[in-house]
């Protein structure tokens, strides 16, 4: 039954490993998800923004080549001089054809240091239109704006010349830096990591084109995204991980996350982005990675070891409900037959000696005894009697003649085979089938018996003796346990009247004084 037991737990600890590994996996699917539905709509946003870009420079590049030699935009005659600020430019209160400006442009010193150049230059930039995307979307992008390696700044939308304008602190932000040829030899649209906006937008990224035309570098056209609308677009499935989910730069560093309030802020940085769409280990936790958005970006989940446990848990919760159950009723089912046989065995015997009682042992006698029969072999029965037992319970009280029945038990017990059937035939008297033996073996144990309970000692010093009958089926034809039983006691009122402590084998003449005496 033990063993039983010990199944139902090790079917217990298989299924809730089973259905842990699976909630594993199916989390780690789930996730995986939605990492690539950010990655699909994160792509998406990227690509606006980056055609955006270089469609502006394909029309800078264009009004580069109209604009040789051409007349010069309405608005340059609307210039002035802000020589508080050492500056030159348009307000942004300026209209246009009758609509108002949506850009402002402004550059370091006056006017009259503009050379021709310059205004060529000026002139091809006020030609472009800025407004379009930040009108129709006003909270995706920021700012679109173009910086010349000239020292001026077109800005879209407007605002007033006194907030921002052109200085040369503007060459040390990110947006200009990563599209100069030192830092970006190549010349492509690259994208900046998160800072602090210089016209008070807050914590945003660039993504910023240079342009060259005629194989110079002329400067650059850039477009702002905010960290608001970029924490817009990631979006965890699980409002619990609505932190665990980064935007990072193909260096690592994260980008955006719902976490970040100010620079401080941005600590995590993956050093290593070879596995994605897969749960990897990192630094007390895991980790998945999307594939490269746009070749510059990445999408990754970092949770900690607690935090996929509890969802894990939380995900197979009805399962490890139904598996527990499972276990609970196969245990009390184990249970209930454990009882039962408990039950069973406890009915078939005697509680004071521990052998079998007169039920259980006339039911296994005659079965053995049919067995016997089949098979063409002896079965003899020993019956024992405890002698002056009355005596033993009047002179020393019931309890030392329990002992006696005990002790006398436990000495047959000990000297029988396991097939042998023993059992309380009544009150002090014994009954033995053994199965497969003549009368001549029987009386050889039966002899053992009454000599071993002779001599040992119960409840201090006591000592009882026993008298014995046997009988055999063969020997008599005897082919019932009644029958055997009642020529095992004819045996024993004869080892009784030759005065106790005997052993006598049934005879025949048995009969005759039996019926002589009654
Ligand atoms: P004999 O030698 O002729 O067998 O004499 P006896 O005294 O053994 O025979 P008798 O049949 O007169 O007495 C049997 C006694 O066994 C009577 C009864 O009180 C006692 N007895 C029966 N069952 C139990 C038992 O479970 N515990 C105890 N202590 N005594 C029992
Ligand atoms: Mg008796
Ligand atoms: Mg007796």
């Amino acid at each position: 039954m033990k063993f039983f037991y010990f199944l139902i737990i090790i079917l217990w600890g298989g299924g809730l490993t089973i259905v842990y590994h699976q909630g594993h996996k199916s989390v780690e699917k789930q996730l995986i998800s939605s990492l690539k539905d950010n990655e699909r709509e994160m792509g998406q946003m990227l690509d606006v923004a980056i055609a955006y870009n270089e469609s502006i420079k394909e029309q800078l590049i264009l009004n580069f080549d109209l604009n040789i030699g051409s007349t010069p935009h309405p608005l340059i005659s609307s210039f002035k001089n802000f020589p508080a600020i050492n500056t030159y430019g348009l307000q942004g209160d300026e209209t246009f054809a009758g609509k108002p400006l949506k850009a402002n442009l402004t550059g370091a010193g006056s006017l009259a240091d503009v050379d021709a150049e310059k205004w060529s230059e000026i002139n091809a930039v006020l030609s472009l239109n800025l407004s379009a995307p930040l009108a129709a979307k006003s909270q995706q992008f920021l700012w679109s704006y173009y910086t010349s390696q000239n020292g001026f700044i077109l800005l879209s939308p407007s605002v007033p010349v006194e907030q921002f304008h052109f200085a040369e602190y503007i060459y040390s932000k990110p947006f200009w830096k990563i599209a100069t040829p030192e830092q970006n030899p190549n010349q492509e649209t690259v994208v900046s990591d998160l800072y602090d906006d210089a016209a008070g937008a807050g914590l945003m990224i660039s993504i910023s084109t240079p342009v060259n035309y005629h194989d110079t570098f002329k400067g650059a056209v850039s477009l702002d995204i905010g960290l608001a609308y970029l924490n817009n677009v990631l979006h965890a499935d699980l409002p619990m991980l609505e932190n665990n989910i980064s935007l990072l730069s193909d260096k690592g560093k994260v980008i955006a996350n719902k976490a970040i309030k100010d620079l401080d802020d941005v600590d995590l940085q993956l050093d290593e982005q070879l596995i994605h769409y897969k749960l990897m280990p990192f630094s007390g936790g895991y980790y998945i990675l999307s594939s490269l958005i746009k070749g510059k970006f990445y999408v990754a989940y970092q949770l900690s070891e607690r935090q996929l446990q509890s969802i894990v848990v939380e995900n197979i919760y009805g399962r490890l409900l139904i598996v527990s159950m499972f276990v609970i009723i196969l245990w009390l089912l184990v249970k209930l037959f454990d009882m039962l046989c408990n039950t069973k065995k406890l009915a078939a015997m005697d509680g004071l000696s521990k052998l079998y009682n007169r039920m259980s042992l006339e039911r296994l006698s005659n079965e053995a005894i049919d067995i016997a029969m089949r098979n063409d072999q002896p079965i003899s029965v020993i019956m024992i009697d405890i002698d002056f037992f009355k005596q033993l319970n009047d002179e020393h009280g019931h309890y030392a003649g329990d002992q006696g029945i005990i002790n006398v038990a436990s000495v047959i017990k000990r000297n029988v085979r396991k097939v042998d059937i023993v059992g309380r035939y009544g009150g002090e008297e014994f009954v033995i089938t053994v199965p497969d033996t003549h009368l001549e073996t029987a009386s050889i144990l039966a002899e053992r018996i009454r000599t071993e309970i002779e001599q040992s000692k119960f409840y201090g010093d006591a000592k009882v003796t026993v008298s014995i009958g046997v009988a055999e089926s063969q020997a008599f034809a005897l082919y019932s346990f009644q029958d055997l039983c009642k020529k095992a006691d004819l045996a024993l009122y004869q080892a009784k009247e030759n005065g106790r402590n005997k052993c006598v084998v049934y005879t025949y003449d048995m009969e005759t004084y039996n019926q002589r005496v009654s």
